[in-house]
């Protein structure tokens, strides 16, 4: 049983902990659609591990419009959660590929509703440039950029198919935190041939690049049907277990510092169906619970090998 001493938002900076001090309320995501799939997956294939009808909530269409769209998610949030303060989530798959006239459009429909307090955009960085950066910056609420940078090593980008090389996800954070947007990355840990020194650089990395200000762990889901279940049915790929996968996050916490937000822990909540390996269709509390205990077992707190220690009484609000 969790006790009051064994709170994991006592040990890392977690989501909900910044958006209560962000927001000073209950904050929840809806997710949207541009209505543009992504041209990498339409052009090659995609990434290795791309399953784009998981991206797929509900109520999320390409056929709807932004505001049938919001209005459908927010009235599925309020039957579940009642009266909270709404963020629209772009985060089907690349949400700046396109006009910047269309989308700019798109983003204003999204915060002309009443209740959107801010905008989170999840999207790859070679869909990141001046122009659409200016007009992200242009919007006149919080805009939180999500950026899929997954590792800074080189080779797990080819890997991975993800199309674009470490320096061009550099370019894009940087563009994005000049601008003075709010910058996340997506990271996988446990890609097949990096080991726990990589994992490290990468989270070194991050800790010391002043535009990071939020961070979203994935571990190697492998979805049916996708390159990735193939090359592992062909006993091409070796994945980190679970309980592996728990170890290396929790050993890899104290390199990252203690003012980045960790926005997600594991890929775990969607739709079950669709995963090809038993062992990742665990259930987020359980993994939550071994991570938990791990954390408190070897006395770990985000930030102590860096500048910065995670501070869970200090509630000044980070960008
Ligand atoms: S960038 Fe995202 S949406 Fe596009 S192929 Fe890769 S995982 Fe899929």
């Amino acid at each position: 049983m969790t006790t009051m001493e064994e709170r994991l938002e006592d040990r890392i900076y977690t989501y909900s902990t910044y958006l209560l001090r962000k927001f000073h309320r209950k904050v929840f995501r809806v997710g949207l659609s541009t209505g543009i799939k992504c041209p990498h997956r339409m052009r090659t294939g995609g990434c290795i591990f791309c399953a784009p009808e998981t991206f797929t909530g509900e109520y999320l269409s390409c056929n709807l419009s932004v505001k049938d769209q919001l209005e459908q998610g927010i009235s599925l949030v309020t039957r579940s959660c009642g009266e909270v303060g709404i963020l629209a989530y772009f985060q089907e798959d690349t949400s700046t590929a396109g006009d910047v006239l269309y989308l700019k459009q798109k983003f204003a429909d999204a915060v002309n509703h009443e209740k959107v307090l801010g905008l989170v955009i999840s999207t790859r960085p070679d869909y990141i440039d001046e122009n659409m950066v200016t007009m992200l910056a242009g919007i006149e609420r919080p805009v939180t950029i999500e950026i899929g940078m997954q590792s800074i090593h080189d080779k797990s980008l080819v890997l991975l198919n993800r199309g674009h090389d470490f320096a061009r996800v550099e370019q894009a954070v940087q563009l994005c935190g000049e601008k003075g947007l709010t910058v996340g990355v997506h990271l996988i840990m446990g890609i097949p041939g990096e080991d726990h020194r990589d994992m490290l650089a990468t989270i070194r990395y991050i800790s010391a690049n002043p535009y990071i200000h939020q961070v979203k762990f994935h571990n190697l889901v492998v979805y049916r049907d996708t390159m990735l279940h193939r090359l592992y049915l062909e006993k091409k790929m070796e994945l980190l277990s679970m309980e592996a996968y728990i170890t290396e996050l929790a050993e890899l916490l104290p390199y990252l510092r203690g003012d980045i937000v960790i926005t997600r822990l594991f890929t775990s909540s969607i739709r079950r169906a669709g995963i090809a390996i038993p062992e990742f269709q665990g259930v987020k509390t359980r993994w939550m619970n071994s991570l938990r205990k791990y954390i408190y077992k070897k006395g770990i707190l985000q930030g102590t090998e860096t500048a910065v220690t995670f501070d869970p009484h200090n509630n000044e609000i980070v960008k």
